[in-house]
């Protein structure tokens, strides 16, 4: 992949070195669109008119005819970020991330970086494959909604339409995501999902059981304004880049601590004020250890348990076992080091985890 995408960079790179013969005269135009029609030509250009997908017409990006950009939203995951489009005769050459979004600030993370890639990249499968004696054979499209269509029809007509099970991408949008649900509707079943129930389905049941709320109860604007942010088995840096900026505002402009406890070194662990590393497994005794110091100093803020927490008795009985002792035994953090991100967590507030 890597190797892929310094092609695209060499064809950028000779684009720009043909701009720059253009600009000095070395070139003439119909030169330049002749040689940057072959560059563009071998990066396979398909356009997106946004709102609507269209062939493109265009062949290579004209250093004369101007281009418009398009501010529209990446479509990869649900923080939104800001996607500066540039569109030149209806075909979107480039793109930039938007610098005046709260939410990404002028950055991306890889898939929004590569978001144009869905429409144009090189990589991208054209047509339907089929694994034929071991071998991937491209088959036509009329070819593979047939036979596709009369095994499921068999399927069906043999087992029923609850055999099948439907499962949708994360890349649908969500006109997509409608007319898959319609589909599986359509056949007979209601044995359909979403990718993401893969990721969510554990912490909807886990946190609105917990909090009455089945999503994160943080916001970045809690994150950048915390004094203390506390991150467990997370790894913004590489699995999200565009929130970590967020967690390193709040460090870097209020000097706030940013705990990290991993059993990995991880590059956020790198930019952490206080790094914990854990065994493998141990989260729970981690956490039993940190609220062990908690309740032994009286540091908890009783009027909001008093209001908000249920079952607190029944906690306080499970982390009395959790001696600082047992806690290195089992965790291999020392006690001390837990008392002191219990300390911040407690006094250096407000404080936020992340897990
Ligand atoms: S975090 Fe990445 S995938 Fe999600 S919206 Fe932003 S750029 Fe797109």
């Amino acid at each position: 992949m890597l190797i892929k995408r310094r092609d695209t960079i060499v064809q950028k790179t000779r684009l720009q070195s043909m701009l720059g013969e253009l600009s000095s005269g070395v070139l003439d135009r119909r030169a330049f669109l002749a040689r940057a029609g072959i560059a563009a030509g071998a990066a396979g250009v398909a356009g997106v008119k946004l709102g609507s997908v269209k062939r493109a017409t265009a062949a290579a990006i004209d250093p004369i005819h101007p281009i418009k950009t398009v501010k529209s939203v990446c479509t990869h995951c649900s923080v939104g970020c800001s996607v500066i489009a540039e569109v030149q005769n209806d075909v979107w050459v480039r793109q930039e991330p938007a610098f005046d979004s709260p939410i990404n600030r002028g950055s991306h993370c890889a898939k929004g970086a590569s978001v144009r890639e869905l429409v144009k990249g090189t990589r991208r499968l054209r047509s339907p494959m089929k694994l034929v004696n071991g071998e991937w054979q491209k088959i036509s499209w009329d070819v593979a909604i047939d036979e596709i269509s009369a095994k499921l029809l068999k399927i069906r007509e043999e087992q029923g339409p609850d055999s099948v099970f439907w499962l949708g991408s994360a890349k649908f949008s969500n006109e997509g995501a409608y007319l898959y649900r319609k589909l599986a509707a359509f056949w007979g079943t209601n044995t359909v999902d979403h990718q993401a129930r893969i990721c969510h389905s554990t912490t909807v049941a886990g946190v609105a059981n917990t909090w009455g709320y089945g999503a994160m109860t943080n916001s970045y604007n809690d994150i950048r304004n915390a004094k203390t942010m506390i991150i467990m088995g997370g790894n913004p840096a590489e699995a999200h880049p565009v929130s970590l900026q967020h967690v390193l505002a709040g460090k870097e402009l209020n000097r706030a601590n940013l705990v990290v406890i991993d059993p990995r070194f991880t590059r956020t662990a790198a930019h952490a004020t206080d790094y914990i590393r854990i065994r493998p497994g141990s989260d729970i005794p981690t956490i039993y250890g940190i609220l062990w110091h908690v309740f032994e100093n009286g540091w908890e803020d009783t009027q909001f348990i008093a209001q908000r927490v249920y079952g607190m008795d029944d906690v306080r009985k499970e982390v009395a076992k959790w001696t600082p002792e047992e806690v290195e035994r089992v965790t291999g953090v020392a006690g001390e080091q837990l008392k002191r991100v219990a300390y911040m967590m407690t006094h250096e507030k407000p404080a936020t985890l992340i897990w």
